[in-house]
């Protein structure tokens, strides 16, 4: 072996260490563990694209939660309130009469 063999894996382990924390950097912005610092280090610049490649945990995980919220709270309007058409106020559905003016729910 010479020397700028040498050099030259020296200079490899020093960039992939560099992108193994890039990797881990993008891993834990998505909500994965440090432990993506290995595919940086081990695969290099293809170890990053596989990091930047994954899909977004806590995106996802967000979006969701604000579906399923958005979808139940619709839902509980439909199925629990109804508007009084003569004075225009809200009531929940176990009420048979209007709690403001007395008037009858009208029925579906
Ligand atoms: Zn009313």
């Amino acid at each position: 072996m010479n020397v700028n063999a040498g050099y030259f894996w020296g200079g490899v382990a020093i960039v992939n260490t560099l992108i193994g924390i890039l990797c881990m950097g993008v891993a834990q912005e998505k909500g994965y563990s440090a432990g993506h610092f290995m595919y940086g280090l081990l695969l290099g610049i293809f170890g990053l694209l596989y990091c930047v490649g994954l899909p977004d945990k806590i995106l996802r995980e967000s979006i969701e939660a604000l579906v399923a919220n958005q979808s139940s709270s619709n839902k509980s309007e439909k199925s629990q309130q109804w508007k009084c058409q003569k004075c225009g106020s809200l009531n929940d559905s176990s009420y048979m009469f209007c709690s403001r003016c007395g008037t009858r729910a009208p029925s579906e």
